[in-house]
């Protein structure tokens, strides 16, 4: 079945379909609160896009009418660079009953994103050309924001031998990584640090000390031990942050460590960038606001891995990102069927659907004030795209000129997690149900509005303009 069909019968998909068909040339976005953190603006002000960029900058308001411009009145909101997702899982080729390219970006798209970087765990995965240009020509076809493909370390992500990195940099990967399986081979991941030295593009590693996490379900503590459930303790994957550090000293290579989730992971890289190692980071969203706690009960949709931490470890982690030991904050999103999470907890594979509830979930710590809005806006916009480099345009900015990518979202506003109103076929998420409090307003790629909250009113071009403007 197609799964564009499926949607069809949600009415605000419909809807969004015809707005994007209608290019708009000309939006003003006015007296929203326009933070860009790359460009140190915190003001309230307009932006004016036109032709696909940003044609205004941030500064003061356009002071006269422009009957030419559709219109977006933003007054209460946060306008801020597209977000950027560094690590996702879109699961085509292969496994398009989980998840497809078209899904996967309407996903993004309502989740305030408009780059997302997929990971190669496909069938085939991601460790060719031929792949590579499938995953670039789909994503173009059927996708409604940015797609920037990530290439295998290994040939079939088997961990026995390197796949041809020279071809994955020139069909346009973003990084190599084995995601859902770390390198165990020592000798192999110091060969692809000095392979990708070449191409200057970053080894992301899922760190992961296997014969430590063998049978695990969920995070090794109190909580395993009274659910009597295999566990994973902290120092499986502090073992491989520890190794991969050293590896990337001994290269000089850029390491990227995925989804970072103990205190113990936290300090080794915080003192690795203190030796001047260049390593990055990422936190998931999940990692930074659920414990360990999630799992009691057996909800299947807490199973994810590296598994559900401590508070502890949560604070640590939020530590992180205020110091810039972490650079950025990344979903993970890992979308699989009802029927795969529908079963005993041993079974059910590993994996949140996080694109949806990325922001609304990280607005709990603005509002706890434990990171600032700029910290966040900066983790999901211009410190990712520095990881990602410039080889797809400027991104994570709304420096005049560059592609208007834009998030406006409502700090304040609560919502019900409803998994049914999903444009994920993930509807895995502990999250279901929830009251989250921010929420994604519209979403802008190159120019267009790919996602619209249905409160939000687009006044088109032609029509009165009120007062403000
Ligand atoms: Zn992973």
């Amino acid at each position: 079945m197609n799964p564009a069909t499926m949607l069809a019968p949600l009415t605000e998909e419909t809807k969004m379909k015809e707005t994007r068909a209608k290019a708009i040339n000309s939006l003003l976005i006015h007296s929203g609160r326009i933070i860009d953190p790359s460009q140190r603006i915190d003001e309230t002000g307009s932006l004016l896009i036109s032709n696909g960029k940003i044609a205004w900058p941030g500064k003061g308001e356009v002071t006269s009418p422009q009957p030419e411009y559709d219109v977006l009145n933003a007054k209460g909101l946060i306008v801020c660079p597209g977000l950027i997702d560094l690590h996702c899982h879109l699961r085509q080729p292969g496994f398009e009953e989980k998840e497809t390219i078209a899904t996967g970006t309407q996903a993004a798209a309502r989740g305030g994103f408009t780059t997302i970087c997929c990971m190669p765990n496909t069938n085939p995965p991601l460790d060719n050309q031929a792949v590579i240009d499938y995953v670039k020509s789909t994503a173009a076809a059927e996708g409604v924001v940015r797609v920037l493909p990530i290439g295998c370390i290994s040939r079939g992500r088997k961990g026995k031998e390197l796949a041809d990195m020279g071809e994955l940099a020139s069909a346009g990967v973003i990084a190599y990584s084995d995601d859902g399986e770390p390198v165990i081979d020592s000798r192999l991941m110091r060969q692809a640090m000095d392979r990708s030295r070449a191409f200057g593009l970053p080894i992301i590693d899922h760190c992961e000390d296997k014969a430590l996490t063998e049978g695990g379900l969920m995070n090794q503590g109190v909580i395993s031990t009274k659910l009597g459930l295999g566990a994973m303790p902290a120092a499986a994957e502090e073992i491989m942050v520890a190794r991969d550090l050293a590896l990337a000293e001994l290269t000089g290579a850029r390491l990227h460590i995925a989804h970072v989730s103990t205190e113990g992971s936290v300090d080794l890289i915080r003192h690795a960038k203190q030796k001047g190692i260049k390593v990055t980071a990422e936190v998931t969203p999940h990692h930074l606001t659920l414990t360990e706690e999630k799992v009691l009960g057996y909800d299947t949709n807490a199973k994810v891995n590296p598994p559900l931490r401590t508070k502890k470890d949560i604070q640590a982690l939020i530590q992180g990102l205020n110091d810039n030991t972490i650079d950025a904050i990344a979903t993970d999103h890992a979308p699989h069927t009802e029927a795969d999470k529908r079963c005993e907890f041993a079974l059910a594979p590993f994996g949140i659907s996080g694109l949806e509830t990325a922001l609304g979930s990280l607005m709990s710590l603005v509002h706890a004030g434990q990171l600032t809005l700029t910290t966040l806006i900066s983790k999901l916009t211009g410190e990712p795209a520095k990881i990602i480099g410039d080889r797809y345009g400027k991104l994570g900015t709304l420096a005049i000129g560059t592609l208007a990518d834009i998030t406006i979202f409502d700090p304040d506003r609560e919502w019900v997690v409803n998994t049914r109103a999903f444009a994920s076929q993930g509807k895995n998420t502990p999250l279901a149900g929830s009251v989250l409090k921010g929420k994604v307003m519209a979403t802008i790629f190159q120019g267009k509005l790919v996602y619209k909250d249905d409160s939000l009113k687009l006044e088109v071009k032609g029509e009165s303009i009120k007062g403000g403007v």
